[in-house]
């Protein structure tokens, strides 16, 4: 069965749950390492091009790389519960270090909170994708992109190459000129801001960006510790396979013999 569903930015179309021949997409280590996985399975699942919101797609297809992080995100959660359904049940360790238990939380993540991309970040995407801010302490105006599924391929490529430097990569990356910095100089000056101001800029990027909030708050069960998590996003999301085979075991070992 597709639906119809509008993606942060207003782009609009029909998607279907994951059929068996998508677990190939899944398990294509290759493909995980390349990045093109997400966007192998949007394409498989994305049925039909009903609005294309700020996008400029050639031949009336989406070209995923042009589409917005947030968009792509929104989409493949349309996907896993089109596939799966709503509830999506997970684990993570406790932060507190004199405690480390096991919090398993469940969630709909139909309720996760989605932020539209608003009239005036429309625009600016559209206008070239250039996005500007005045940093607090430098006192310099500075432009910057929204992230896309081609920079989100190439961006942990970077990342990997200097995995040190995560911070400055990202800011580099996004940030697209300075105003009185040459453009060779932008790597230098990026890495001479302020803590203040890189926190400014990403808290900037954020603002002005769609997408969906995966910050959850979750309690632990043994120190009743509340804290908050980035929603796992790994193969359980899509394969909750792995997790029928704990729950296989879980049942088996408690049954009386
Ligand atoms: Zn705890």
């Amino acid at each position: 069965m597709a639906e119809s569903i509008t993606c942060p930015s207003g782009l609009t179309g029909r998607v279907r749950g994951m059929k068996v021949r998508e677990e190939r997409i899944l398990a294509d280590r290759a493909l995980a390492k390349s990045g093109g996985q997400v966007d192998e399975l949007l394409s498989a699942c994305w049925e039909e091009l009903v609005e294309a919101g700020p996008y400029a797609f050639a031949d009336g297809k989406v070209n995923w790389g042009q589409v917005l992080q947030g968009d792509r995100f929104f989409a493949l959660l349309q996907v896993r519960v089109l596939t799966y359904g709503p509830e999506y049940a997970f684990a993570v360790p406790c932060q507190s270090a004199s405690c480390r238990a096991r919090i398993n939380w469940e969630l709909d993540l139909m309720q996760l909170p989605v932020r539209p991309l608003t009239d005036a970040s429309r625009a600016s995407f559209i206008a070239g994708n250039r996005f500007e801010t005045t940093l607090p302490d430098a006192g310099k105006r500075v432009r910057f992109r929204l992230m896309t599924g081609e920079d989100e391929r190439r961006l942990p490529q970077l990342q990997r190459a200097a995995p040190e430097k995560m911070l400055s990569s990202v800011l580099a990356y996004r940030v697209l000129d300075i105003d009185g910095v040459d453009s060779r100089d932008k790597r230098r000056f990026v890495e001479d801001l302020s803590l203040r101001d890189a926190d400014f800029l990403v808290d900037t990027f954020d603002a002005v960006d769609c997408g969906v909030d995966t910050t959850l708050e979750v309690e632990c069960p043994e120190c009743f510790m509340r804290q908050e998590v980035e929603l796992p996003f790994d193969r359980g999301f899509f394969l909750p396979g792995t997790q029928r085979a704990a729950r296989r075991r879980e049942r088996s070992t408690s049954s009386p013999a």
